[in-house]
C-alpha cells in the first residue's frame, strides 16, 4: 500500500519534478518552479489506488518578515473619534436645550429663588 506514495508527481504548474519537503513530509516542492504543494492522498473507491491531488501552498515569507507598508493616511483616522466625541458633545447639548430650563429652574428653588417658587403654583 505505502509502495504507491512513491509514484512521481509532476509541478501541475510548470511540469517539474515534485520533491518531498524534507521538513515536512507533506509538502512537495516543485524542483523547478520552487512552488509548494501539500498533497493529498485520496484511496479511489473502484480501483483501490490512491490518488494524490496536489494543493498549491500560499508562498509566505516565513524567515523575512514583509516590512510593513506604511499605511496611507487618508486624512479621516482622527475623525473616527472626533465624530464620536462630537455626537456625545451633540448629545449633552440637545440635552441642555431640553431640560436646561427646568435644571435651572431646580437650581434656582434649590436656592430660593424668587421667581421659582411663584411659578411653582402655577
Ligand atoms: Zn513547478
Amino acid at each position: 500500500m505505502e509502495q504507491v506514495r512513491i509514484k512521481e508527481l509532476k509541478c501541475p504548474a510548470c511540469g517539474g519534478k515534485l520533491a518531498l519537503d524534507p521538513q515536512n513530509p507533506n509538502i512537495e516542492i516543485c524542483q523547478q518552479c520552487q512552488e509548494k504543494y501539500t498533497i493529498q492522498w485520496n484511496r479511489l473507491a473502484e480501483t483501490g489506488q490512491e490518488e494524490a491531488s496536489l494543493k498549491p501552498l500560499p508562498r509566505k515569507i516565513a524567515y523575512e518578515p514583509v516590512p510593513e507598508v506604511k499605511k496611507k493616511k487618508s486624512g479621516w483616522e482622527p475623525y473616527g473619534w472626533k465624530r464620536g466625541v462630537a455626537l456625545v458633545i451633540a448629545f449633552f447639548v440637545i440635552m441642555g436645550i431640553m431640560y436646561g430650563p427646568k435644571v435651572y429652574r431646580r437650581y434656582q428653588m434649590d436656592h430660593g429663588g424668587v421667581v421659582v417658587e411663584q411659578e411653582a403654583d402655577e
